[in-house]
């Protein structure tokens, strides 16, 4: 990429929904772009669609969008652009390249399945454009209004595509598409053109489903005199089994996954390595994950992704946090434990919160779970005196199992039982300290501390 060329790319979903797993993807891939390359991101919400666009669903766009660490520089609705369109669709006009149609849905049907009956592809026939004035005036006069076409120039379309290489879509094997319907509104196709060349879009990333719409988008480009952006078509991720995501699936919704405490990274780790060349695993930050994403690297196949890889992948995310990284969160949950408490912890951390339960465990007060009164008496008494360090346990436990001839699961299990009333968790040399030695004691001898 030119250093002087500063890119503008866009994520634009309609509010239709909940944002999920599979729409995290084009909006992190665009995201990490702008974050590489030094770039703008727009948020677009594609709201044209009235009657199944809603204000919660916008908001909460925003709201999952900014949890995964996404803050657009920009955002902006297509509702609030209507006039944008309209001018457009002048210009069109007036070029001969949009043309009135009045044929109601059961004459177009009735039209196709003649084609097919005849073997010929269904492809829209232009009738529309041999109607003469008056024709169209007694249309009007029946009360019909006009759905308007795109006339395609019927070129086979070419680019190179930033994840698929060169691309080719015939435009002769296609009707011409609607881009206005006879209730006024715009369809996607066309708004989306206007907006990309009025908001400067220089890199339009989106999912490969949208490769036939490029075809059709490139001409359009050309018909309003615009420049063409780059345009990269990402694998789409599917289910393991191979299912396409979509909106209704609330438990992979990203505000289902943040409400199950499942970290943003390792949302945003999975949503793009998943189908990349790098191998899955959890990134830490956006700067780490914008380095790995290569698009002309990325599988032309489906990224599948495994439901089940996000728990491994959360996990092993909280194991590696630094104390700095979780500090302000600990903080905010009342956790004054410091670095010792974090790095004697967070291995066994499946979700965040987890944090909460083995906090109360240091601090008490528990109730211990004694199984042999006469051992733990013993441990109770040979506890070293404070100040306690890491290599107190051992020492401690070498001791006990001297007195005692207790060892392996007999010697450390009623110890684990007794400090912690856990029969596992982090690793009690750690723990040991930080508990100290009056709970210890204590909980030793079969005491609430
Ligand atoms: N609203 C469109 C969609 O969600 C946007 C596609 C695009 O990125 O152009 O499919």
């Amino acid at each position: 990429m030119a250093a002087n060329s500063q890119p503008v790319v866009r994520f634009a979903p309609s509010p239709t929904g909940y944002l999920h797993i599979g729409n995290a993807r084009p909006a992190l891939l665009n995201w990490l772009f702008a974050l590489r390359y030094g770039g703008r991101f727009v948020l677009r919400l594609d709201d044209t669609d009235r009657a199944r666009s809603t204000e919660e669903f916008a908001e909460a766009v925003v709201a999952d969008l900014a949890w995964l660490g996404i803050e657009p520089d920009l955002i902006v609705r297509q509702s609030d652009r209507l006039a944008l369109y309209d001018a457009a669709a002048d210009k069109l006009k007036a070029a001969g390249l949009l043309y009135p149609c009045y044929e109601t849905p059961d004459e177009l049907e009735r039209r196709r399945k003649r084609q097919l009956a005849r073997g010929k592809p269904p492809i829209y026939d232009r009738s529309a454009l041999k109607l003469t004035d008056a024709e169209k005036a007694a249309f009007e006069a029946e009360g019909r209004k006009p759905h308007w076409r795109f006339l395609l120039d019927h070129r086979s379309v070419r680019w190179t595509d930033l994840a698929r290489g060169e691309i080719e879509v015939d435009t002769a094997s296609l009707s011409d598409p609607v881009m206005r319907r006879g209730d006024g509104t715009y369809l996607y196709t066309f708004t989306s053109v206007v907006d990309d060349l009025d908001l400067g879009i220089t890199h339009v990333i989106r999912g490969e489903d949208h490769i036939t719409n490029t075809g059709v988008q490139i001409l359009l480009i050309e018909a309003l005199g615009g420049a063409i952006p780059a345009f990269g078509h990402t694998n789409l991720l599917t289910t393991a089994s191979g299912e396409g995501l979509s909106k209704r699936l609330g438990h992979l919704s990203l505000r289902g996954l943040k409400k199950q405490g499942i970290e943003a990274m390792a949302v945003a780790s999975l949503a793009v390595l998943v189908g990349s060349a790098e191998a899955v695993r959890p990134v830490a930050s956006m700067e780490e994950l914008a380095k790995l994403v290569d698009l002309a690297r990325l599988s032309h196949g489906a990224a599948k992704f495994d439901e089940a890889e996000l728990e491994g992948l959360n996990a092993k995310l909280l194991h590696g946090f630094s104390f700095g990284a979780v500090q302000p969160r600990l903080r905010a949950l009342g956790i004054e434990g410091g670095e010792a408490f974090w790095l004697a912890v967070r291995g066994n951390l499946e979700r965040f919160a987890d944090v909460v339960e083995w906090w109360r465990v240091v601090e008490g007060p528990i109730d211990p779970v004694i199984e042999d009164h006469a051992f733990t008496a013993t441990a109770a008494d040979l506890l070293p005196p404070e100040p306690w360090t890491a290599m107190t346990w051992k020492a401690w436990t070498d001791a006990l199992k001297a007195a005692t001839g207790k060892s392996g699961r007999a010697l450390y299990m009623p110890l684990r039982l007794a400090l912690t009333a856990h029969d596992h968790g982090p690793e009690l040399a750690a723990l040991l300290p930080l508990i100290g030695g009056v709970k210890a004691t204590a909980r030793l001898r079969g005491e609430r501390a």
